[in-house]
């Protein structure tokens, strides 16, 4: 029986990790933490369980509990409740499937705690890779890709030795403006920006799939995960989301993980690794699919790539003030506040006027990401 923890559970990946947990009986679930959405949640504590389960939110958590006082899950609320669902005694892995920079907090406190860690919160690596990859060397704790693309970098490495890898080839599917140039996204509408053409996923991920910027933070997630150099991530377009990555090695063999576009995949190989399990769902059909297409990412048009490389580059905190104030400009968009190509010149904007502090520790994070958000109030 394997204990886990799921941080983010109401959402996309959430959900995707609770049916993996339905469909398997040697899973188990001790500790549940999301936002805001009291529906949900209460539905997953009735089908799964939890001892322990925290919504951020002060006021859903006190409702929460009123509504579930006939069970004996304990509800706690704040960052306070995000952490001690990150903690919780025998979680024996963590999922980090918080969208956004709420997780750098929890994640590095479940390491701390000795947890393995499921990792799908990219924001978190984007931001305190740094920290986060030194504590888990520190603490002995394994952090095993949950992203699609990070997944498939990892499963080609099964075997090999790191040392050896020649560079990373980080595919993308271009999102539903492939092709598209910044003129014809002027007018793109949050509804049109939200059709992914191959994935289903939260809103904010989807937003920046359209943008590419998504990309850019895989771009950096990699360069922590498996420790290679920006400029040694080349990010691919291939339209179909068949291959999910590949890894180029010194003698010029490419090894890449393909399948359908399906979450629970990754998640679950997280979750059993270094086992595979039977998952049910459809299988890749070559004859059928015919042919795999490639092509260079469009930088000119999709500035948001360009910019995660160069914030990566700079390293320190540039990546933080590149993600949060993609962080910030999506919401604004999602809002209906400012127009898609808004989005891109916002993070420009931050990235101009931020002087890189080296190592940034957690409390210089956070302070940055606030100074990111005020400066777009004060402007947009
Ligand atoms: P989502 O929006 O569907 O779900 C986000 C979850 O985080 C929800 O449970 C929500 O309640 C919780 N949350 C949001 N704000 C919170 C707060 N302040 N405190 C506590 N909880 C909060 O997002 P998602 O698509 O599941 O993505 C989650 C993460 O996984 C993101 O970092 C995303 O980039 C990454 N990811 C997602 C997919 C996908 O297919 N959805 C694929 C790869 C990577
Ligand atoms: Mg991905």
């Amino acid at each position: 029986m394997k204990n886990i923890s799921i941080l983010g559970s109401t959402g996309s990946i959430g959900t995707q990790t609770l049916e993996i947990v339905r469909a398997n009986n040697d899973l188990n679930v001790v500790a549940l933490a999301a936002g805001s959405n009291i529906t949900v949640l209460e539905e997953q504590i009735r089908e799964f369980h939890p001892r322990l389960v925290c919504l951020y939110n002060e006021k859903a958590a006190k409702q929460l509990k009123t509504a579930v006082s006939d069970t004996n899950v304990k509800v706690v609320a704040g960052m306070e409740g995000l952490i001690e669902a990150a903690t919780y005694d025998s979680a024996e892995i963590v999922v980090t499937a918080f969208v956004g920079m709420i997780g750098i907090r929890p994640t590095l406190e479940a390491i701390k705690s000795g947890k393995n860690i499921a990792l799908a919160n990219k924001e978190t690596l984007v931001t305190a890779g740094h920290l986060v990859m030194k504590a888990a060397g520190d603490y002995g704790v394994k952090i095993l890709p949950v992203d699609s693309e990070h997944s498939a970098i990892f499963q080609s490495l099964n075997g090999e030795n790191r040392k050896e890898i020649d560079k990373i080839l980080l595919t993308a599917s271009g999102g539903p403006f492939r092709g598209w140039s910044r003129e014809q996204m002027k007018n793109v509408q949050v509804e049109d920006a939200l059709k992914h053409p191959n994935w289903s996923m939260g809103q904010k991920i989807t937003i920046d799939s359209a943008t590419m910027v998504n990309k850019g933070l895989e771009v950096i997630e990699a360069k922590w995960l498996f420790d290679v150099d920006i400029d040694n991530i080349q990010a691919i377009v291939q339209p179909q989301s068949i291959i999910h990555s590949m890894v180029q090695f010194k003698d010029g063999a490419v090894i890449g993980q393909l399948g359908t576009p399906d979450m629970k995949l990754p998640i679950q190989y997280a979750l059993y690794y270094p086992n595979r399990r039977y998952l049910a769902g459809d299988r890749l059909d070559f004859a059928s699919i015919g042919q795999i297409t490639f092509e260079n990412p469009d930088l000119d048009n999709f500035v948001g790539l360009r910019m995660a490389y160069e914030a990566g580059r700079t390293g320190g905190s540039m990546p933080t003030v590149f993600n949060a104030a993609n962080e910030k400009a999506v919401q604004k968009f999602l809002d209906r506040k400012i127009n898609f190509l808004e989005i891109t010149d916002i993070i420009h904007y931050c990235m101009e006027n931020h002087k890189t502090i080296k190592n940034p520790t957690v409390e210089q994070i956070l302070d940055i990401e606030q100074w990111a958000y005020e400066l777009i109030d004060s402007r947009w």
